[in-house]
C-alpha cells in the first residue's frame, strides 16, 4: 500500500508533467472511463489541477470532470517522455493520458472513476481535507475528535483509518507511535488529550518532513531530515522501528518486537521498554 507521502511525491510529479497543458491522448482499459471519454473527450482539455486526497490521486480537467484513481497495493503512474521505454509490461497498462511532451501511464490501477464535480466527494468518499495530514486545510482539533471517538480501538489500528486521520500508512503508524512513545495496543479510552494532541501533531510533522523537495523516494523518520547521499539498500535504515523486529531500539537497546494487529492484521512495530502500555500490561511480540 503506498503512504499518503508516495502519493503526495506521484501527484507533485504528474502535476508538473501535465497542468496547464491540453490532454492529446486518453485511452483506458476501463469501459466505463472510455465510455465517459466517448461523451466528453478529454483530448484537448486542460489538466488543471493534480492533488492527493489520502489514497487518492485525483486529476482534474477544465470540463470540470476529475479523474480519480486509488493505487491500492499494485498501482502506480509513470511520467515517460514520447517514445520512452516503459518500465511495466503493456498488459499492466489500465490508462494512458498523454500530452505534447509527456506520456503518463497508470499501471495496474485498481480504482479509477471519472467523476464530476458534485459526485467528488461523496461517491469516493475521499477525506476532506480537513483531516489530509499534508493538505493546508489540515485541522488538528478535528482529527484529535474522531481519534478520540474510537474509544475501544487500539491507536495502532485507528492511525490506519483514512476517516480518521488521512495520509497514515502502516509505515509511520509504527514510526509515529514509537515518536511518541505510544503503545501501538494501546486502547483510545486510554490516552489524555495530550497524547492524543502529540500523536496527531507527529503524524502530520513527520509525514509533511517526507515530501520535502528534497526529501527523496525513502522514508525518513530516524536521523531527521537529514539525506543520505549514498543509496541505502535496507529501508528500515532510517527508521526507528519499522523493519526492524529483533534489532536493538535506537533508544534505549531492547530488542525491537513485531506482530500482527487489528481486522486488517497489518504488522506493527515497537519497543517495549520506550512504549508501555499505561497500565503496565505487557503486549508480546
Ligand atoms: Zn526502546
Amino acid at each position: 500500500m503506498p503512504e499518503g507521502d508516495t502519493i503526495f511525491r506521484t501527484a507533485r510529479a504528474m502535476g508538473r508533467a501535465l497542468i496547464g497543458k491540453p490532454v492529446t491522448v486518453f485511452r483506458s482499459t476501463y469501459p466505463l472511463l472510455t465510455r465517459f471519454d466517448d461523451d466528453t473527450p478529454l483530448a484537448g482539455q486542460i489538466v488543471v489541477r493534480v492533488e492527493s486526497r489520502g489514497k487518492w490521486l485525483l486529476i482534474h480537467f477544465s470540463s470540470g470532470a476529475t479523474l480519480a484513481t486509488h493505487l491500492l497495493m499494485s498501482g502506480s503512474w509513470h511520467i515517460y517522455r514520447h517514445g520512452e521505454r516503459w518500465q511495466q509490461p503493456r498488459q499492466n497498462m489500465r490508462i494512458v493520458l498523454e500530452n505534447a511532451e509527456y506520456v503518463t501511464v497508470g499501471f495496474r490501477v485498481p480504482v479509477a472513476k471519472m467523476l464530476n464535480p458534485h459526485d467528488l466527494e461523496r461517491a469516493l468518499r475521499i477525506p476532506p481535507a480537513v483531516i489530509d495530514v499534508l493538505s493546508e486545510g489540515f485541522d488538528a482539533a478535528e482529527v484529535s475528535t474522531r481519534l478520540l471517538q474510537c474509544r475501544d480501538e487500539e491507536i495502532g489500528d485507528v492511525l490506519l483509518h483514512q476517516e480518521v486521520i488521512a495520509g497514515v500508512g502502516n509505515v509511520f503508524k509504527s514510526e509515529i507511535c514509537f515518536v511518541t512513545a505510544t503503545s501501538p495496543f494501546c486502547k483510545v479510552s486510554a490516552l489524555d488529550l495530550e497524547k492524543v494532541e502529540a500523536l496527531v501533531a507527529t503524524s502530520r510533522k513527520l509525514i509533511k518532513a517526507n515530501v520535502l523537495e528534497d526529501s527523496g523516494d525513502a522514508i525518513v523518520t530516524y536521523g531527521g531530515r537529514k539525506r543520505r547521499t549514498t543509496h541505502e539498500s535496507d529501508p528500515s535504515a532510517s527508521l526507528w522501528v519499522y523493519g526492524r523486529a529483533g534489532e536493538p531500539c535506537r533508544k534505549c537497546g531492547e530488542r525491537i518486537r513485531r506482530r500482527i494487529q487489528g481486522p486488517d492484521a497489518r504488522v506493527t512495530f515497537w519497543c517495549q521498554q520506550c512504549q508501555p502500555m499505561p497500565d503496565g500490561s505487557f503486549v508480546d511480540g
